[in-house]
C-alpha cells in the first residue's frame, strides 16, 4: 500500500511536525518501508498511491494505558462515592456479574472493543476480571477488532467481597501463569497463513489489582512469573489518600516500595495514577536512593498512565505532578481509566489532562506570591502542558509506556494510523463540530488562494484538538489492516 497526502505526528514532547504531500508506503506484514516527499519520490512511478482526500491527515492512533474493560458494562454511574466505596459498590460487582456471565461478557467486550476503534485507539491496556473464561473472551474480542491489547486477569488474594476473591496467593499465581499462556496460546497469529510476519497484538499482562487486595506471598509470585515470562505489569499505585493511609496502616509502608521490593517495577510495568507520589512527599525513596520517587520510577524504566479524568474523582486532593514526572523522563501515556473515568475517548483524556495541569500551575502561582517560595521540583519549567505536549503523551509518549513500536511514522514501524477529517474541500465546510470561516468565504472569492489555503496548519489542528470528535474520524489501521473505514 501506498498513501499520499498529509500526515501529522509529535516525535517529543511538545513537537508536531505536518509533512504536507507525503508519502507512507506500507509492506505486506503492516510495516513502513518508506516515509518521504512525494515531490522528490521515486515510488509514484511505479505504484499507484491511495490518495488521502484534502481537508484530512493520517495520524498515530491513540494508546489507553489504563482501562477496566468490565467496568465499561457501568460506564458513567457511581461517581459520586469514594474509591474504596465505589469499588464495593459497583466494581466488584459487575466484574463478578461478567464473571458469571460468559454471554454478557462477550457482549460488553464486543461493544467496547468497537467503541475503542471509533474513539481512536489502537492499543489499550486493559483491566479484566479474575476468571480465566472471561479473560479469554476479552482477549478474543479485542484480537477481532484488530487492535493491540494487553489483557489482565486481575490477581487479587484479599476482597471485601468473600464471592470474588481467589482462594490462596498460590491459586493466583498459578491461575495468573495458566491465563496468560492459554491467551498466547489462543492470540497467536497462525504461522501458516500470508500473515506469519506478522506479530501478535493480543498479548497478557499480569494484573496485581493494587497493594490492598495483593499479599506479599502473591505480589511475589507475580514479580517472579512476569520476570520468567517476560510478561507486562500493570497496577494501581498511590491513588486516592482512602487507599493511601490504608497501605500505610495494614502494610507499614508505601506503595512503591511494595511493589518495588516484589520485582513489580520494571520497563514492562505500567502504574495507574501516581497521583500521591510526588517529588516533595516520598521520603522514603529519597532517603533510600537519594533520588525522589518519579527519578525511582525512571531509573527503574517504570511507566505512568496518567488517569486525569478518574484522578479528579478519587484523588481530588492531589493532582498526579506530571510536569515534574515528565522532567525526571519517566514513561507517562494516558489512561481513560473506565469507569473511575466516565469517558473512552482519550481526546477527553489529553483535555483534562491540559485543564488539570493548567490549575495546578495556577495554584503554585498563588503559593509562590503568598510565600515567596521557589520550587525547583519541576526545573523551573511552568507547571501546565500544552495541547501539542498532551498529543504526545495520547500517540508516542503512550506507544513508549506500553513498548510498541507504532505511535510515530518512520520506517520499520508497524503502520498504524487514524485519519481526521477536519474540512470538505468540495463543500468547504469543517467537518463535524469544526468551522473555519475564513478558508469558506475565500474559496467563494478567490479560487487561487483558497487553493493555498487548503494546506492543513497547526492551528486547524489545534481546533479539532479542541472541539473535535468520532465525526472527524474516518479511517484506522493497526499494523497495515484498515479496522475502520468510511464504508461499512
Ligand atoms: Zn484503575
Amino acid at each position: 500500500m501506498l498513501f499520499r497526502g498529509t500526515f501529522v505526528q509529535c516525535p517529543s514532547l511538545g513537537e508536531l511536525e505536518i509533512f504536507d504531500d507525503w508519502l507512507i508506503a506500507v509492506d505486506d506484514s503492516g510495516y513502513i518501508t518508506n516515509f518521504e516527499p512525494a515531490q522528490s519520490s521515486d515510488l509514484l512511478r511505479r505504484n499507484e498511491p491511495i490518495n488521502l482526500p484534502l481537508g484530512t491527515f493520517l495520524l498515530p492512533p491513540f494508546n489507553d494505558l489504563h482501562l477496566h474493560a468490565p467496568q465499561f458494562l457501568y460506564q458513567g454511574n457511581g461517581l459520586d462515592l469514594p474509591l474504596l466505596e465505589w469499588l464495593n459498590q459497583y466494581a466488584f460487582k459487575a466484574e463478578e456479574k461478567l464473571d458469571r456471565d460468559p454471554g454478557l461478557a462477550r457482549t460488553v467486550y464486543r461493544r467496547l472493543g468497537q467503541r475503542l476503534i471509533k474513539a481512536g485507539t489502537g492499543a489499550v491496556c486493559l483491566f479484566g476480571t479474575l476468571k480465566e473464561e472471561t479473560n479469554i473472551i476479552l482477549a478474543e474480542e479485542m484480537q477481532s477488532a484488530g487492535i493491540r491489547a494487553f489483557v489482565g486477569k486481575v490477581s487479587m488474594d484479599i476482597s471485601s467481597r468473600p464471592s470474588y476473591i481467589e482462594a490462596s496467593s498460590s491459586v493466583a499465581i498459578d491461575a495468573a501463569r495458566e491465563f496468560g499462556e492459554k491467551l498466547d496460546r489462543t492470540c497467536s497469529v497462525p504461522s501458516s497463513t500470508i500473515s506469519q510476519s506478522r506479530p501478535q497484538l493480543v498479548h497478557p499482562v499480569i494484573t496485581p489489582r493494587f497493594v490492598p487486595t495483593c499479599s506479599d506471598e502473591l505480589l511475589h509470585g507475580l514479580g517472579a512469573l512476569s520476570e520468567e515470562k517476560g510478561w507486562r505489569v500493570q497496577s494501581h499505585m498511590a491513588e486516592s489518600s482512602d487507599q493511601v493511609e490504608w497501605v500505610k496502616k495494614e502494610r507499614g509502608d508505601d506503595d512503591i516500595h511494595i511493589f518495588e521490593k516484589h520485582n513489580l517495577l520494571t520497563p514492562r510495568t505500567i502504574q495507574a495514577h501516581c497521583t500521591y507520589l510526588s517529588p516533595s512527599s516520598a521520603s522514603l525513596a529519597s532517603q533510600r536512593s537519594s533520588q525522589d520517587p518519579f527519578m525511582l520510577l525512571h531509573h527503574l524504566g517504570t511507566a505512568i498512565a496518567h488517569c486525569p479524568l478518574s484522578n479528579i474523582y478519587f484523588s481530588a486532593s492531589r493532582a498526579f505532578c506530571l510536569r515534574e514526572a515528565l522532567e525526571a523522563q519517566v514513561k507517562v501515556g494516558l489512561g481513560t481509566d473506565i469507569a473511575g473515568g466516565y469517558s473512552l475517548d482519550i481526546m477527553s483524556a489529553m483535555r483534562t489532562a491540559v485543564a488539570v495541569s493548567r490549575v495546578r500551575e495556577g495554584e503554585r502561582d498563588r503559593e509562590r506570591m503568598a510565600l515567596q517560595n521557589i520550587d525547583t521540583s519541576s526545573n523551573g519549567k511552568s507547571l501546565a502542558i500544552d495541547w501539542k505536549e498532551s498529543l504526545f503523551l495520547a500517540t508516542l509518549g503512550g506507544a513508549r509506556a506500553l513498548g510498541v513500536e507504532s505511535g510515530v511514522f518512520k520506517i520499520g514501524a508497524p503502520f498504524d494510523a487514524q485519519q481526521i477529517r477536519l474540512f470538505n474541500s468540495s463543500t468547504r465546510v469543517g467537518a463535524g463540530a469544526l468551522d473555519f470561516f475564513e478558508m469558506e468565504i475565500e474559496a467563494g472569492r478567490n479560487q487561487e488562494k483558497y487553493h493555498k489555503q487548503t494546506c492543513i496548519t497547526k492551528e486547524m489542528i489545534e481546533r479539532w484538538w479542541c472541539i473535535g470528535d468520532e465525526r472527524n474520524r474516518e479511517a484506522m489501521w493497526v499494523q497495515g489492516i484498515e479496522i475502520l473505514g468510511s464504508s461499512p
